[in-house]
This record gives structure tokens, sequence and C-alpha cells, in this order.
């Protein structure tokens, strides 16, 4: 189902009249994680004014370690869909046990698949019937044909709004957190038909990466962007602060995008 061989059409996902696929690009912004209602709506604010059309932000957090903020939950959810709502945008939040994928799916547009549960066949299992479009990011480790296969359980499924995601991959390289694979966005577009996503704040886990491999990202065709902004980076309750855009360098790189490719 995920082939371009048996649907040679690229698809085109329709979230409340915003078109994600073809000729458009998407943007995703916001921050790692919802903080707080004064937070996230500050941010939307920002993210609507720049020109995106989705806001992101984790409520559920996947950390490495068990002592790390995990994320405020439920709550978090809540917040993130009533600024969403003030500032007109979509939203988008990462989903990470198949018991909270029907409360992520009442609270959020489309939900995230983190790098660490691209194989988490049940939880693709339960997103393959969620109702949500579902964006599905690359395991750190995982192969071009392993990325395909775990969107076939949730196409499988029933659920045809799949979106693929590149966010970069673990190499020998430490200077940079991951290492972009830009390639991924020919090679997935070429084998699939689905929407392709770039995200260059995990893909580089650097600040003063983002802008160019936004551009590089959307020079190689993405359909659309998940970056990492924030209004206070430095006291940001995940680590993602030293990835997280400022506003300002937000606003920028989008009207830099839109010479580029219209933004949706
Ligand atoms: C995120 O988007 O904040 C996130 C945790 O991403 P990833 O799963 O790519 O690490
Ligand atoms: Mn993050």
């Amino acid at each position: 189902l995920a082939s371009r061989d048996f649907h040679p059409d690229d698809t085109v996902i329709e979230v409340k009249g915003v078109k994600i696929g073809g000729e458009h690009l998407a943007i995703m912004g916001g921050p790692c994680a919802v903080e707080s209602p004064e937070q996230i709506d500050e941010i939307a604010k920002l993210v609507k004014a720049a020109g995106a059309q989705i806001l992101r932000g984790g409520a559920f957090k996947p950390r490495t370690g068990p002592y790390s903020f995990q994320g405020i939950g439920v709550e978090g959810l809540k917040m993130m869909a009533e600024a969403g709502e003030r500032h007109g945008l979509l939203t988008i939040t990462e989903v990470m046990t198949p018991e909270y994928v029907d409360v992520c799916a009442e609270y959020a547009d489309i939900l995230q698949v983190g790098t660490r549960n691209m194989q988490n066949f049940d939880l693709l299992r339960a997103l393959g019937t969620c109702g949500r479009p579902v964006l599905l990011k690359r395991g750190f480790s995982a192969t071009y044909d392993e990325l395909l296969n775990a969107a076939e359980y949730i196409l499988a499924g029933g659920n045809r709004d799949v979106m693929l995601c590149e966010r970069g991959i673990r190499t020998f390289e430490t200077y940079t957190r991951n290492t972009l694979d830009l390639s991924a966005i020919p090679v997935l577009q070429g084998l699939s038909h689905l929407p392709v996503i770039s995200d260059p704040s995990h893909g580089t886990g650097r600040r003063e990466l983002v802008e160019p491999m936004a551009k590089a990202s959307v020079a190689a065709g993405a359909n659309g962007l998940i970056i990492e902004m924030h209004t206070d980076p430095d006291n940001s309750m995940t680590g993602d602060g030293v990835q997280s855009l400022f506003p300002d360098q937000f606003s920028n790189l989008l009207q830099d995008l839109e010479k580029l490719a219209p933004l949706v």
C-alpha cells in the first residue's frame, strides 16, 4: 500500500482544508514539549504569524532517561488544542502507546510516531484505525525498507493518511546529534507516494544548522518540515532548547522558504 508501484500519484492528505503533499510546503512549528497554557499560546501565535499551518508540541515525551521530564500528559493535549483553535492552527502531537491513541486523537489533528517507536507494531496497528493522519518518524537506525514496512502496518489497518518523516539517523559523527539523511527524501518519494516531511531540528540537534538543512530539505523535494521553535529555549523543559529556533529565526526562515515553494 505504501509502494509507488501500485499508486503512481502522490498522496495529498487533507486535514481541515490544509493539504499536505503535492507542490505546497506544509510547515509544523512549535516547542518540543507543551509546558504551560501561556507558553503554548504564545508560541502558537508566533507560529501562525510566521505563516505556518500546524502547531507541534509534545504532551507525552519519550525521554532517554526515566528521571527526565516526561511531558505533562493529557493536560498538555488540552492546552495545545485550545491554542491551536484560538490561533487557527492544526495540531500535531506524539503518541507513545496504544492506550493513549484515542485521547491523543481526540485532542490533536495529526498524530506523530517518534523515532523510538517506529517499530512499535502494536502502536502502529492501533493507528491504523485512529481516524487521524499519522506522521511516522524514521527510526534512527532504520532502513528505508523498514520505515516503509512500518508505514504499511498503519495503511493496512485502513488509515491511508500517512506521512513519512526523516529526522536524522545515528552515524559515527558526534558533532551533530543525528545525521539528517537528505537522500531519504528523494529515495522515499521514489519508492512511495506518501508525503515526506523533514525534521532538521532533531536531524541536526543544533540551532544554527536548522536553517540550512531546512532549505536543503526543500531543495531535495520535501513536502513539509517539522521544526522546533521556543520563546525561551534556554529554559525549555526538555534538552531540545539547543536545537529550537528563536521566533524571529523561525519567521525569517519561513519567509525564505516561501521563495522556494508556496506554503500550504
Ligand atoms: C520530537 O519531535 O520532539 C521527538 C521526540 O522526535 P524524535 O522522535 O524524532 O526524537
Ligand atoms: Mn524534541
